[in-house]
């Protein structure tokens, strides 16, 4: 079982999750001028027309995934300001620090993640 997170460990990662924050805000900032839908009358050829469509979906999953990281991050922020942060969301044990060290914004301690994707298949 993982030990509760000490004082220092739990600014450390509330620092490290404001810094995401603002990392991903960025991000989707830079990508959003990359969405315009693609002129499918443009008079390019088939195959470019086709590489723009591949490009601009790969775009659009990597904005997804930003968008849906920086919504847990949020959350975490939010946890943070409660003082939760740091407890699995599920069962309220704590998460421990390398976990959320490596993944700040994760909600769930190890046993709950695994217990989830496992329902997910
Ligand atoms: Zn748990």
């Amino acid at each position: 079982m993982a030990e509760p997170l000490t004082d220092a460990e739990h600014d450390a990662l509330a620092a490290k999750l404001r810094e995401l924050e603002a990392g991903l805000e960025g991000q989707l900032r830079s990508a959003t001028g990359d969405g315009k839908p693609v002129a499918l009358d443009t008079a390019i050829g088939r195959v470019s027309r086709v590489d723009a469509i591949q490009q601009q979906q790969m775009v659009k999953a990597t904005r997804d995934r930003a968008e849906g990281r920086l919504l847990q991050v949020r959350a975490a922020l939010r946890r943070v300001d409660d003082g939760d942060y740091g407890d699995c969301a599920k069962c309220g044990e704590p998460i421990g620090f390398r976990r959320l060290d490596a993944r700040p914004e994760t909600p769930f301690c190890v046993a709950c993640q695994a217990a989830a994707e496992a329902r997910r298949g």
